[in-house]
């Protein structure tokens, strides 16, 4: 067996796993917010992703519905994604938290520590090649730091050795679109370092 066709089989394997880990968050009440969800949002997409999402936490329609990104700031990152050819289904789609903050709050500190080992479990099984990380909650954890979004932004970070880009949340989008622009700009850099 080729190296190229053992590590396709080595990183398809990692599907069952994550079927695994999908059940353990559909039952997880580690923060209480299993109070207050409709249900889980654990992630949408290719398990074999070059490129992998990763926004804040779910809203009234992800809650609703158990996907991420399906309100208006979904079809925003839908139109976004095909803007540099790419189709939402051949990416990986997660957040930080996995359960609806009430009122669509943003996450608080304890919640983002006790749910990431999740998420940082979800990164590890997918491997993909490139991290693009949605909004200010996502650019912290994963840069662990409180810098100010115009900071993170605009250039390439490593997450565990992944090639990390940090731009902004479709949803800042939708509120200030004079700001589409640069996040076109991101986009496109992000396009570039996967080809
Ligand atoms: S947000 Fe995360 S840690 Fe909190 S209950 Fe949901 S899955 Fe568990």
């Amino acid at each position: 067996m080729g190296i190229q066709s053992w590590q396709l089989k080595v990183k398809k394997e990692a599907t069952p796993d994550l079927d695994g880990l999908k059940k353990a968050v559909a039952s997880c009440t580690l923060c209480g917010l299993d109070k207050t969800r409709t249900q889980t949002v654990f992630g949408v997409g290719n398990p074999n992703a070059d490129l992998m999402i990763i926004g804040e936490a779910p809203g009234f329609y992800e809650d609703q519905q158990g996907e991420p990104f399906v309100g208006r700031a979904g079809q925003l990152l839908t139109a976004m994604l095909q803007s540099i050819g790419f189709d939402r289904n051949k990416v990986y789609i997660a957040n930080i938290l996995k359960c609806r903050p009430p009122n669509n709050r943003d996450p608080d500190t304890q919640e983002v520590e006790l749910c990431t080992p999740f998420l940082k479990k979800q990164i590890a099984l997918i491997q993909p090649k490139f991290l693009l990380a949605l909004g200010r909650i996502a650019g912290h954890f994963l840069l662990d730091t409180d810098q100010p979004l115009a900071r993170m932004r605009g250039k390439i970070h490593q997450y565990q050795n992944i090639p990390l880009l940090i731009t902004y949340h479709p949803a800042y989008l939708l509120r200030n679109p004079a700001d589409k622009a640069k996040a076109y700009e991101d986009l496109l850099s992000a396009r570039q370092n996967l080809s």
